[in-house]
């Protein structure tokens, strides 16, 4: 293919695929599955802090332990120590004070045992809920995209075809030429070259003085147009006249 006529083809396959994309992302499947990607998101982040504050809750609730058991120990040891000093009444006296601050000190430890263990439990529920929602919207996210594949299969379908005609075409492009194209279209919204029928370009169709219209048919091919500065193909102009 020659140039010119490669690059209005290769304007022509982008405007298709704008238009295609479009249709994909105007099904309805799309939406919900950028709401359940959102909610997914929402819910890592939510889930992240629930892990966090369960993993700190148990070790709460292991330090609680571990600080019940060294007193139990304790209090074994000082009643040990009170059937040893027997005799000794003054001791004893000593020994049960402090096995009444040991039993207060217990009672203090089990009653935060409660409270942490009422805690550890609400945090594993908020867990599992959030992992039954989890569950959910992934099951949700698989139905909504094998909905979305099996209608959009068609336009997939042509999709592909045009990319792969996109490849060609551009191989009878020059790097160029292929870079004032993207540029162009990128600020023309894939409008990015007009042609001449005529004298009049067929985008901006604002018709070329006589003087301007002789001179870019005497310039190259692929030019600028003077107007709306969109590239513009000059060859073939007489033909459309
Ligand atoms: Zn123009």
């Amino acid at each position: 293919m020659q140039e010119p006529q490669a690059l209005l083809r290769l304007q022509e396959i982008d405007l298709e695929l704008m238009r295609l994309n479009a249709q994909l992302n105007a099904m309805p499947q799309q939406k919900k599955l950028s709401a359940i990607k959102a909610a997914q998101k929402n819910l890592s982040g939510k889930m992240k802090a629930i892990v966090g504050q369960r993993k700190d809750a148990e070790i709460d609730l292991d330090d609680n332990e571990a600080a019940h058991k060294k007193t139990v120990d304790r209090v074994s040891e000082v009643q040990a120590e009170a059937q040893e000093r027997a005799q000794d009444f003054r001791g004893i006296r000593d020994l049960e004070a402090h096995l009444t601050a040991l039993a207060k000190q217990l009672e203090k430890i089990e009653f935060k045992h409660r409270e942490l263990e009422a805690n550890l439990e609400k945090l594993l529920k908020a867990e599992q809920n959030a992992n039954d929602l989890a569950k959910k919207l992934g099951d949700e996210r698989k139905v909504q995209q094998e909905s979305y594949e099996r209608q959009s299969a068609d336009i997939m379908a042509r999709v592909r075809v045009l990319a792969a005609e996109r490849k060609a075409v551009l191989q009878d492009i020059s790097d160029g030429v292929a870079q004032r194209y993207a540029a162009s279209a990128k600020r023309f919204g894939g409008l990015a070259v007009e042609r001449l029928n005529g004298n009049m370009p067929t985008t901006c169709r604002v018709k070329l003085q006589q003087g301007i219209f002789g001179e870019l048919m005497r310039g190259p091919v692929i030019t600028e147009c003077p107007y709306c500065h969109r590239m513009l193909v000059t060859e073939g102009a007489l033909a459309h006249e």
